[in-house]
C-alpha cells in the first residue's frame, strides 16, 4: 500500500519549514544535488505512532521569475492538489488572517482534497482566542499548534492520521507485491514505457480499495509474481505549470524511490548519459534500494555489433557503480526488451533478499584475507577476525576486527567486489560495517 502524502502549505513565514523539519527531524531527504531544486527542505518522510507518511513542503517550491506571492501561492495549491492526499494549511496567529489566507483557502476549497485548516504560533494557552479570526475562512475550527515547541502537534497528528486511515487498513493486503519506482530525468521515456507495459492483457489496473487519491499505483502480473508499479497517475500526468517541472519531477522521484524495493532508473540513449542520471542513481543507492538501468531509445543510435559494449564500458567509466547494476537497452516504441526489463527488476529482487551465511561469509574471508592481506596502517597491524551478514535489503555485512578505523578504502572496496564476485547481489547497493571486536 502507498504511504500517504500530506502537504504542508501557506503562504511564506507562517512556520510551513519549522513543523516540516519537526515532523521529519533527521530523516528528510537531501535534494539539492538535484537540479532545478536547491531548497533542502521539500520531501520527507515522517511517523506517528508506528504509521508512516510522506511530507511535502510546497514552500520548498520557489518560482524563478520573482512571481507576486499571490502566483506563488496558487502555483503551491495546484502542486499539493496534484500531489497530496491531505492538505495542512498552516496559518500564523501571530500575524492574524491575512488576505493571502483568503486567497489561498480560496484556492484550496476547488481542490477537493481533505483540508485541515492548522494555527501555528500558539505557545501557550493564553493566546488560543487568538485563533478564533481563522473560522473566516470556511474551513472549520483550526488545529492549534506551536510549531517550535511542539505543543498541539501530537494531537494534531492524531486527527491527520484519523483522516488518513483508509491509507493503512489494507496494508496488509498487498504486502506481497513488489514496488518498483519508474524513475528518470523528464523526457526519457518513462511514460511511454508504463503504457507499453500496462496495454497488454497482463496488467491489472486497479485503484486501491476505499481511497479518493488520485496518485494510484497498478498492480501487474508478471511471473507468477505482483509487481506494484508506484504512482502510476502521477507519472502520467506532465506538470502544467512551467517552473514545477523540475519540483514536480524531483518529489516524485524522491517519494517513489523511498517507497519502492527495486528502481528502474531510465535514461535517453538520444541524449546520452549525463548528471542527472548519475545523481538519480545515487538517491537510490543511499536509500539501499535496488537498481536496474534501462537506456530507452535506443533506436535512435547508430549500431554495429560493438556499440552495446562500447556504451557499458563508457557508462561504467563515467560512474563507477554501474559495475554491478544490469543495463538493458530497450526500444519502447520498437517494443524491444521491454519486458526484459521487469525480468531483470525480478531477478534484481531476488538479489536483495539473499542471506549469506556466515559459514560461506567466513570461508570467503579466509580466501580474500590470503589472497590479500590488509595493509598496515600507521605502523598497526590489521586483523579481521569475522564477518556476518547483519540484515538484507538492503544488505549489510559486519567485519569484525581490530582496528575498524584503519581499514583503508581500498581494501573495503577490494572486500566488496570479492563478495560481489562471490555472492552475486546484482543490482545492490551493499554496505559493509568494520566494527570492533
Ligand atoms: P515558512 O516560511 O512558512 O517555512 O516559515 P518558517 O518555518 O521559516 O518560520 C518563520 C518564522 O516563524 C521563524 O522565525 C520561526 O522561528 C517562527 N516560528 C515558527 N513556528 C513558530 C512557533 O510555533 N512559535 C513561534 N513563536 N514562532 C514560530
Ligand atoms: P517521460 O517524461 O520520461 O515520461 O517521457 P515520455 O514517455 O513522455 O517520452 C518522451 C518522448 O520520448 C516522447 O516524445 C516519446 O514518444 C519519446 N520516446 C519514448 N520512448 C521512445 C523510444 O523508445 N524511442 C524513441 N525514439 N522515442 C521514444
Amino acid at each position: 500500500m502507498a504511504k500517504p502524502t500530506i502537504a504542508v502549505l501557506g503562504r511564506p513565514n507562517v512556520g510551513k519549514s519549522t513543523l516540516f523539519n519537526r515532523l521529519v527531524g533527521r530523516r528528510r531527504a537531501i535534494v539539492d544535488a538535484v537540479p532545478g531544486v536547491t531548497r533542502d527542505r521539500l520531501y520527507g518522510s515522517a511517523e506517528w505512532t508506528g504509521h508512516t507518511f510522506h511530507l511535502i513542503d510546497t514552500g520548498g517550491f520557489v518560482t524563478s521569475s520573482g512571481d507576486p506571492l499571490e502566483v506563488t501561492v496558487r502555483h503551491q495549491a495546484e502542486l499539493a492538489g496534484r500531489q497530496a492526499d491531505l492538505i495542512l494549511f498552516l496559518v500564523d496567529r501571530q500575524a492574524g488572517l491575512s488576505p493571502d489566507d483568503q486567497a489561498l483557502a480560496e484556492n484550496l476549497r476547488k481542490l477537493d482534497k481533505p483540508v485541515l485548516l492548522v494555527a501555528n504560533k500558539v505557545d501557550d494557552a493564553v493566546h488560543e482566542p487568538d485563533a478564533l479570526g481563522f473560522y473566516e475562512l470556511g474551513l472549520g475550527q483550526p488545529l492549534l499548534i506551536s510549531a517550535a515547541s511542539g505543543r498541539g502537534v501530537g494531537d494534531m497528528l492524531d486527527v491527520v492520521l484519523d483522516q488518513l486511515a483508509w491509507a493503512w487498513k489494507d496494508e496488509a493486503a498487498q504486502t506481497d507485491a513488489i514496488g518498483l519506482a519508474i524513475v528518470g530525468a523528464p523526457n526519457v521515456g518513462k511514460s511511454s514505457f508504463l503504457n507499453a507495459i500496462l496495454k497488454e492483457e497482463k496488467a491489472i489496473v486497479a485503484p486501491e480499495p476505499g481511497t479518493t487519491r488520485d496518485s494510484v499505483d497498478s498492480y501487474l502480473h508478471y511471473q507468477k509474481q505482483t509487481l506494484r508499479l508506484i504512482d502510476t497517475a502521477g507519472l502520467r500526468r506532465k506538470a502544467r505549470i512551467h517552473d514545477a517541472i523540475e519540483y514536480y519531477s524531483t518529489v516524485r522521484t524522491l517519494r517513489s524511490i523511498d517507497e519502492c524495493q527495486i528502481a528502474l532508473v531510465l535514461i535517453d540513449a538520444q541524449r546520452g548519459f549525463n548528471r542527472q542520471d548519475r545523481q538519480i542513481m545515487g538517491l537510490v543507492r543511499d536509500q539501499g534500494k535496488g537498481l536496474v538501468v534501462a537506456v530507452n531509445k535506443w533506436d535512435t543510435v547508430q549500431r554495429d555489433a560493438d556499440t552495446m559494449g562500447a556504451w557499458i564500458t563508457e557508462m561504467r567509466a563515467a560512474y563507477k557503480p554501474l559495475e554491478w547494476v544490469p543495463l538493458v537497452f530497450m526500444s519502447v516504441h520498437h517494443n524491444r526488451r521491454v519486458w526484459k526489463v521487469l525480468q531483470v527488476a525480478l531477478d534484481v529482487h531476488v538479489e536483495t533478499r539473499q542471506q549469506v551465511s556466515t559459514s560461506a561469509l567466513n570461508k570467503f574471508l579466509a580466501d580474500a584475507l590470503g589472497n590479500v592481506a590488509p595493509p598496515a596502517t600507521r605502523g598497526k597491524r590489521i586483523r579481521i577476525n569475522y564477518v556476518t551478514q547483519v540484515h538484507s535489503s538492503p544488505p549489510l555485512f559486519a567485519f569484525f576486527c581490530n582496528h575498524p578505523r584503519l581499514v583503508p578504502e581500498h581494501y573495503r572496496r577490494y572486500l566488496e567486489n570479492r563478495l560481489r564476485a562471490q555472492f552475486g547481489f546484482t543490482g545492490v547497493p551493499i554496505k559493509l560495517s568494520f566494527r570492533q571486536k
